[in-house]
């Protein structure tokens, strides 16, 4: 199974609420998902579909993938003008270029201007370029958060510090199964003589879902 990738039907580990899922116990036992996955995880290796050692593995190469590794797509766009292009054009391609394979999902990138400020939702349930910014933060996943951000995107951002000022357009993003965001934060003023990868340390989580500016 393809954690990264669901159809919103029950065979993901989201932890929002299903409107059928039962009660949820308290915090000392299994939730009701989790002894699903675990019943899945058991049978999956007792028949022999995939070992112990794969799932294992899987994790482990699934909590290795952090902010960092977007942010250096981004150190690459605002350096390099042809990588940008081609990051706006094939975010799957670029990303790869970097070492960054996003498999099952279209990765879009979408840029910051002066004019134009870009901020990534899932309102339906937790979508995220999990391939390359590892597990959403969990207001990413909140009910608040995916119901409010379209309503009043502006009040949201605020919350998070970040104001906007009127004249700059604020486009809303809903990710889905298929179609994963990337904001591409604009690039701050004084960072002429930064090298990439001190650029690449500037970028944060949540500049590149748009709830903040660097
Ligand atoms: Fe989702």
């Amino acid at each position: 199974m393809n954690s990264d990738h669901h159809h919103h039907d029950h065979d993901h580990d989201h932890d929002h609420d299903h409107p059928h899922a039962p009660p949820q116990p308290d915090d000392k036992v299994h939730s009701y998902y989790q002894i699903l996955s675990i019943a899945l995880k058991e049978l999956l290796i007792e028949k022999g579909v995939v070992t112990a050692a794969q799932v294992r593995q899987f994790i482990e190469k699934r909590d290795s993938i952090t902010p960092a590794n977007g942010a250096k797509v981004v150190a690459r766009a605002w350096v390099d003008p042809a990588y940008r292009a081609r990051l706006f054009e094939d975010g799957n391609a670029a990303a790869a270029e970097l070492g960054f394979p996003i498999t099952g999902t279209k990765l879009v990138a979408v840029e910051n201007t002066p004019d134009t400020h870009n901020v990534v939702v899932c309102t339906l349930c937790s979508c995220y370029p999990r391939d390359l910014l590892g597990l959403p933060p969990a207001w990413y996943k909140s009910r608040a958060y995916r119901a409010r951000v379209v309503r009043e995107p502006r009040a949201v951002l605020r919350e998070f510090g970040t104001e906007l000022s009127d004249d700059v357009a604020l486009r809303v993003h809903d990710s889905t199964a298929d179609i994963r965001f990337l904001v591409v934060p604009q690039r701050p003023a004084g960072t002429e003589n930064l090298d990439e990868d001190a650029l690449a340390a500037l970028v944060t989580r949540d500049s590149m879902i748009g709830v903040a500016r660097i």
